[in-house]
């Protein structure tokens, strides 16, 4: 449904907020795009909608190339952060404004906005302006204004991002059941990798106007492809530690663990995740040694974070048995677990 090739945006003053990204989006699919701030996921998503001219390259949907197609005839609604609703029109007006510019007549509009209004339980509120309902409310009207024109596409940034935390989860499970049910290609972007594994069929992790990483959730989080990517993705942070395969095995920060499968000799990073890192407080040759620096409180769980010669090395431990701030510990890797990396690639398991 989207297919770009070779898109390349850059600004004046020579940032290149976009370089080179080829990538296909299947019809119906939820795409999400994450990445850290200034990484190009908006300028990406306002290139898609034409709001931006690519430097090189080029964007086509539903099999057209619409490189040079205005916003207004691509077929794409895009939803903004701020929802940028009309102040002085009420609920029906913005819902049915898109149409209005389409010259759909007033009695088709006014139905299409009510019934769209049904879908999103937006129907009490109709005769409302913004400054009259809360920011949920708000983000379900524009997403009802998306939704009423029918578009190819929907293109979403942060749509989310102005709610609650508790109304957030909300909306999330809402626009996941909505975009189900329209089976609408949709991009969104944000920076929440929570919402991006919750929402996506699959994720393209974007770093300085690249693609890291294009894959399912599971793909993301279970095989980083690289190492930015591991320490960019899970609620805490990849342990990754320098270290050399060599005689059968790896040595990895004081610790001698088994080789796996299809590492050859050589430098390499071992990546770990502190919920796949346990503590022994007795000494053991395959676990990283250290005294704990840091014990913090994550509710069902504490993060303990170890000191072992230059490196820090992070384990969550189950609560009641964190051990005290300066206790010598071992963090044992658990098996099969560990991720190894040579040349910033994914080595193992492959
Ligand atoms: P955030 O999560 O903070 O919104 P983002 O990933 O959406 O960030 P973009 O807004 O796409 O990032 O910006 C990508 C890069 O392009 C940044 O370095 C930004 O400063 C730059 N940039 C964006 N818009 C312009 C512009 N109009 N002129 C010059 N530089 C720009």
């Amino acid at each position: 449904m989207i297919v770009l090739g070779g898109l390349t945006k850059e600004f004046p003053g020579g940032v290149r907020a976009l370089d080179g990204l080829d990538l296909e989006i299947a019809d119906g699919e939820f795409f999400a795009l994450l990445g850290p701030s200034g990484c190009g996921k908006t300028t990406l998503l306002r290139t898609i909608a034409g709001l931006e001219t690519p430097t090189s390259g080029n964007i086509g949907i539903g099999g057209v190339d619409v490189t040079s197609v205005p916003p207004g005839r691509r077929d794409v609604a895009m939803v903004f952060q701020d929802y940028a609703l009309f102040p002085h029109m009420d609920v029906t007006a913005n819902i049915a404004y898109p149409l209005r510019i389409k010259k759909v007549t007033r009695a088709r509009r006014e139905a299409k906005a009510a019934e769209t209004a049904s879908l999103l339980s937006l129907s009490d509120l109709l005769a409302r302006r913004p400054g009259q309902l809360s920011g949920g409310q708000q983000q379900r009207v524009a997403l009802a204004r998306a939704v009423a024109c029918h578009p190819k596409v929907f293109l979403f940034d942060e749509p989310l991002s102005n709610l609650d935390a508790r109304l957030r989860l909300e909306a999330r499970t809402f626009l996941k059941r909505l975009q189900r049910e329209l089976a609408v290609t949709t991009v969104f972007v944000t920076h929440d990798q929570g919402e991006a594994l919750a929402l996506a069929d699959r994720i393209a992790v974007m770093s300085a106007g690249r693609f890291m990483q294009v894959g399912t959730p599971s793909e993301i989080f279970r095989r980083p492809a690289n190492t930015f990517t591991a320490s960019f993705i899970g609620s805490t942070p990849m342990n990754l530690l320098p270290g050399v395969a060599g005689d059968g095995a790896l040595r990895v920060a004081g610790a001698v663990l088994p080789l796996p499968a299809g590492v050859s000799d050589g430098p390499i990073v071992y990546g770990l995740r502190p919920e796949y890192t346990d503590l022994s407080l007795s000494p053991r040759d395959d676990a990283f040694t250290g005294k704990v620096a840091v014990v913090e409180n994550l509710g069902t769980a504490h993060l303990v974070t170890l000191e072992s010669g230059d490196h820090l090395i992070q384990a969550v431990v189950p609560e009641g048995e964190e051990p005290a701030p300066g206790t010598a510990a071992w963090a044992v890797p658990r098996p099969g677990r560990a991720l190894v990396y040579r040349d910033d690639r994914l080595v193992s398991p492959l």
